[in-house]
């Protein structure tokens, strides 16, 4: 494993584990408080005109925000972090860099929001855009135009898992004024470092496995570039999408737990994703931790782990997905991902329906888990019992619609 970045005024070399309990955190210094803080003022009192603590205004700077972005910044391995008040925020701010005529490559995969985002906002505002198979580093390369300004890349996607060689398709951005920005929301620090990989900028929803107890919706970015950074903290204070210091303290104290809920959330989805694939009624299983995914080579050189999300087709098609979903107790039916608590839910009909006519439909019969951090045999018997039950008496579908 590769040494992690140090703390600031310090020059050990600490491990992620470490980074996620203490990167960021000072005791504060008037009380001693060993947690941060929440700063709730919105305004600094300034000791002459003009002259402050660095704090003026909370819309530009908030101390409780300055120790999320110091944290987050040591977990990706870059110098800068930006906060934002949800990833889509933080995706836009990112996107506002660039001008008309500016084309931009995207992933064909990527978050519904995102591609959203991209393709009926930020088109109406002359930004052309490039959907393509990212998977495909050839594919890539030959979407490069003398225009291109931005790669944006999701790894693993959702909810199909594929990955995306980071690392290749930085080589091809180097020395052509092209940024690479990878959304890591999926893997999270604790599995992937976009950055030590050759990518400009990580994206997160920190929505997800950085706040880790589905309380909270925030975006961060993370950058070593500082013309970068300082471009997206002129928008951001310019346009003020920044996150509240409550949202911020609770993203924190959720980062601390990252490297163990990350751990036993990785551990228990490898055994259900065994569990699944030898299970009659299920068609395949899409989960990069097992040998059979045609991205696994890739995943064991640029992931840790195989993450905490699987998918899998069940036999039955969208009845059976439906049957399931409802059919489970300890796995909730709810869209989002990232949490302590596993989730089930039918992408076909519930975060991809939007797609449902395009090239990104998926599956009807697939269903995609968020497993959480319960205990693994606990999580195995309720979906047994939820499948075993759904084959028995299928759901009538119209009762379930909703
Ligand atoms: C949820 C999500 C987003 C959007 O983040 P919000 O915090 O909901 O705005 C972006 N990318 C991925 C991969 C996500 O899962």
């Amino acid at each position: 494993m590769a040494k992690r970045p140090t703390l600031p005024g310090d020059d050990a070399e600490l491990e992620f584990e470490t980074l996620a309990v203490h990167a960021g955190v000072e005791p504060e210094p008037i009380t001693g408080a060993v947690m941060t803080p929440v700063f709730f003022s919105s305004t600094y009192a300034q000791e002459d005109v003009a002259v402050h603590k660095g704090y003026e205004y909370s819309r530009t700077d908030n101390p409780t925000r300055t120790a999320l972005h110091d944290s987050v910044a040591a977990l990706e391995g870059g110098r800068f972090a930006l906060a934002f008040a949800s990833g889509m925020a933080a995706t836009d701010v990112l996107l506002r860099r660039l001008s008309p005529g500016d084309h931009v490559i995207c992933g064909n995969d990527v978050y519904g929001g995102t591609f959203r985002l991209f393709d009926k906002i930020l088109r109406r505002h002359g930004i052309d855009f490039s959907f393509i198979d990212t998977t495909r580093t050839a594919e890539v390369a030959e979407a490069i135009k003398p225009t291109t300004r931005l790669i944006w890349l999701e790894t693993p996607t959702n909810p199909l898992l594929k990955l995306t060689d980071i690392a290749a398709v930085a080589d091809l951005t180097k020395d052509r004024g092209i940024h690479l920005a990878v959304d890591n929301t999926f893997a999270s620090p604790a599995l992937q470092q976009p950055l030590k990989l050759g990518a400009d900028i990580v994206v997160h929803s920190s929505t997800k496995y950085l706040g880790g107890h589905s309380d909270v919706v925030g975006g961060i970015v993370v950058t070593d570039d500082q013309e970068l950074y300082e471009d997206m903290k002129f928008i951001q204070n310019s346009a003020g999408a920044v996150p509240g210091p409550m949202d911020c303290f609770l993203t924190l104290r959720g980062i601390k737990t990252l490297a163990i809920r990350m751990a036993a959330t990785c551990r228990n989805a490898e055994r259900i994703a065994r569990f699944l694939e030898e299970h009659v009624e299920v068609a395949e299983v899409i989960y990069p931790g097992l040998p059979g995914h045609p991205h696994h080579e890739l995943a064991r050189r640029q992931m840790k782990a195989g993450g905490g999300i699987i998918s899998f087709i069940l036999k039955g098609g969208v009845e059976a997905a439906r049957a399931v979903a409802t059919g489970t107790r300890l796995f909730t039916l709810a869209e989002s991902l990232g949490g302590v608590e596993s989730l089930i839910e039918v992408p076909a009909v519930m975060t991809h329906a939007s797609v449902a006519d395009s090239s990104l439909a998926v599956d009807p019969g697939l269903v995609r888990l968020s497993v959480g951090i319960e205990n693994a045999e606990d999580l195995e018997a309720d979906l047994q019992r939820a499948m075993a039950m759904a084959k028995s008496a299928p759901a009538p579908v119209a009762a379930l619609a909703q």
